[in-house]
């Protein structure tokens, strides 16, 4: 097990779409476990394989109720409903938050890390989480979720930071 560097705001490989996976085998299972070492060390509830440079379609997160981390492989939104609120961090914007909103539910399908098939009703929450992944997947971060002017406010501030500045410890809305 090791963890992995997160990319952050400014890195190429964030606003890249990653390619599909071609081959669930141990290599892979490999890379997710070391993924979920990287997002629990963050601390974090969602890591996506771009963050740490890997161009594949996969992300690992854990909620945190007690379910355990988990990994998904080629995950796609079938279908989403409604719209929530949430205040919502990345890992790779550290130590920044911002009111978004996105549908409340969604119905999310892909591959688990042995290959089986897997459909997962989200809502809220966890919803988010696979929301937020996959847009990492597509090469969009959540500045792009933002309206016109927050986004410029958001922008100023990453510039004055000379970037960002690293989260500060025990923040775990990272996603
Ligand atoms: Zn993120």
């Amino acid at each position: 097990m090791a963890t992995y560097e997160i990319r952050l705001f400014g890195d190429p490989m964030l606003r890249q779409r990653a390619h599909e996976v071609t081959e669930i085998d141990g290599r892979l299972a490999h890379l997710a476990s070391d993924m979920v070492e990287t997002m629990h060390a963050a601390p974090g509830a969602g890591l996506a394989a771009t963050q740490v440079g890997v161009d594949k379609r996969l992300f690992v997160y854990d909620e945190g109720e007690g379910g355990g981390p988990r990994a998904i492989v080629n995950p796609v939104i079938a279908e989403s409903r409604g719209e929530w609120t949430f205040e919502e961090g990345c890992l790779s914007v550290p130590g920044l938050h911002w009111t978004i909103v996105r549908p409340k539910e969604v119905h999310l399908v892909g591959y688990d890390i042995d290959g089986n098939e897997l459909s997962i009703e989200a809502d809220e929450y966890l919803a988010r989480i696979f929301q937020h992944e996959l847009d990492h997947l597509d090469g969009i971060l959540l500045l792009e979720r933002l309206d016109k002017q927050t986004r410029k406010e958001a922008m100023r501030t990453l510039r004055s930071r000379g970037l960002a500045s690293r989260g500060a410890p025990g923040e775990s809305t990272g996603l």
